[in-house]
């Protein structure tokens, strides 16, 4: 067991790709702050993925941190097919028809990968090509062809996606190749799924069910990128584990000026519901050419933590760019300087508001009760470490949406547990043998080993001591905070 504290609490998620899946640069990058994979299969081979899991396995063992894997599922997207040569450049103004039959496209006509498109539009709908910046009118509706005009030009490669912002789409959702991907992840011993595109919580249960025949317990990470998602955000949150602000897709299925105060919306229910937040998509963009960021990116990210994220992500920064490494280095610092320096966050003293309201009107469970107490007392006291021991990893996630300024060990009791805490705000998991000795002296003598703690130092402790140790809701669950000075 090695205490390996990251640069920042807020955790940093990087794609895996061309541009760093090798064990390496997965080191350093893990090294200088990233502290999860994602695998995005929506790009790749089987034995892409499988090279990258390997090779994020063993950076991260070298490293001693959880190997934290999220599989990114593509779920029901929408493409546009072979063009007869690449790049196609759209005019504005022009005509194109789109078409579900196969054939290569050209500047007036282009195939669609969904066989149901006519079904999903009528005359004015607008379709967004190429993450949003080629943008059509629909001026009519045929059997198997749609009639478009251009509004705004630019150009277009294979298999570009294709979004119908509102509209309903007829495709299932896991996909067939969702499940072909599940299928290999979960033999691979990866337990956490990105669920892409869901509009409601029926997609999650379906992944979850999936991997329950084949006995498997996952947890799941909802991809809010429909608008259908923000209207049904509660029902999802009751049954994921976890959500993704996924603002590529987000910012063309809704009006991109409304994506500021959907993300603060959500970020803040998924905290109040104590489940890990992440926030997604060009955070720092620029960075797969230049090895600085814009202001507004830094910006971007820091305004993510104070809106209360867990985890901030890296997608082509990572995978296909220029610079991986000093992308996460540069996330990471502006993550450690701005909780540094900001301690206080705005929507976070908010929650702790209405949990204090709910305090006064006698409203509140022992689970967040302690929680409150824990993160008040950081507030208060000089507090190095809070120590929870969890079975579900529900008490370090409840602790964590508070954002204390401390780090939050959590003393699991396996992998999977241990991997998903790692998504949390601050959590740093630990698989621990609760049984044999009191579990937080091996914690505090490894702390003081390592010289991250000395006498005289104070650390608050939850667990389940009368109650019986059962992940902290309901009866039975953490019961017990106490204050230690070493
Ligand atoms: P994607 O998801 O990269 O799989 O599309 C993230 C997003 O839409 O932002
Ligand atoms: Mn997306």
């Amino acid at each position: 067991m090695e205490i390996f504290l990251p640069p920042c609490r807020t955790k940093i998620i990087g794609t895996v790709g061309p541009s760093c899946g090798n064990a390496s640069t997965l080191e350093t990058m893990i090294r200088r702050g990233m502290t999860a994979a994602r695998l995005n299969f929506s790009h790749g081979t089987f034995e892409d993925h499988l090279h990258n899991i390997a090779a994020f396995r063993s950076a991260a063992a070298a490293a001693a941190r959880p190997s934290t894997i999220l599989a990114d599922l593509p779920g029901p997207k929408i493409r546009i097919g072979q063009l007869a040569s690449d790049p196609l450049t759209l005019e504005k103004g022009d005509e194109i028809i789109l078409t579900t039959d196969d054939m290569p496209g050209t500047a007036s006509r282009i195939s669609v990968r969904y066989k149901r498109l006519s079904e999903s539009l009528s005359e004015g709908d607008t379709i967004y090509l190429n993450d949003g910046f080629v943008e059509l009118t629909v001026l009519d509706v045929q059997k198997d062809s749609v009639r478009c005009m251009v509004v705004s030009g630019g150009s277009l490669l294979s298999g570009k996606g294709l979004n119908l912002p509102g509209r309903k789409v007829f495709l299932d959702n896991p996909t067939d190749q969702d499940l072909e991907i599940m299928d290999f992840a979960l033999a691979e011993g990866i337990n956490i799924f990105g669920v892409s595109f869901v509009e409601d919580a029926s997609a999650l249960v379906k992944v979850r069910d999936f991997a329950a025949k084949r006995g498997k317990t996952i947890h799941t990470v909802a991809k809010i990128e429909r608008a259908a998602a923000i209207d049904n955000i509660d029902s999802i949150l009751d049954e994921a584990d976890a959500i993704m602000i996924a603002r590529g897709d987000l910012g063309i299925e809704i009006p991109i000026e409304d994506m500021p105060s959907v993300q603060k919306e959500l970020i803040h229910k998924a905290n109040e519901r104590c489940r890990p937040v992440i926030t997604a998509t060009q955070m720092l963009m620029s960075m797969v050419e230049h090895a600085r960021p814009t202001r507004a990116e830094v910006t971007d990210v820091a305004n993510a933590i104070q809106d209360g994220t867990d985890a901030i992500m890296l997608s082509e920064e990572t995978a296909v760019g220029r610079h991986p490494v000093t992308a996460v280095t540069t996330m990471a610092a502006v993550a450690a300087s701005f909780e540094q320096r900001h301690s206080e966050l705005l929507w976070i003293s908010a929650l702790r508001e209405e949990l204090k309201n709910n305090l006064v009107r006698k409203q509140i469970s022992v689970a967040d009760m302690i929680s409150l107490n824990v993160a008040e007392s950081v507030l208060a006291l000089d507090i190095s470490f809070v120590l929870t021991s969890t079975v579900t990893g529900m008490t370090p996630r409840r602790i964590s949406r508070l954002k204390p300024s401390s780090w939050i060990i959590a003393a699991c009791d396996n992998e999977a547990v241990m991997n998903f805490c790692f998504m949390s705000s601050g959590v740093y998991p630990l698989i621990m043998d609760k049984k044999t000795k009191p579990w937080h002296e091996s914690v505090v003598e490894k702390l003081k080993l390592q010289g991250i703690i000395s006498p005289g130092d104070r650390v608050i402790l939850t667990e389940g001591q009368f109650s019986g140790p059962r992940g902290g809701t309901g009866p039975g669950g953490t019961d017990t905070m106490a204050i230690l000075t070493l």
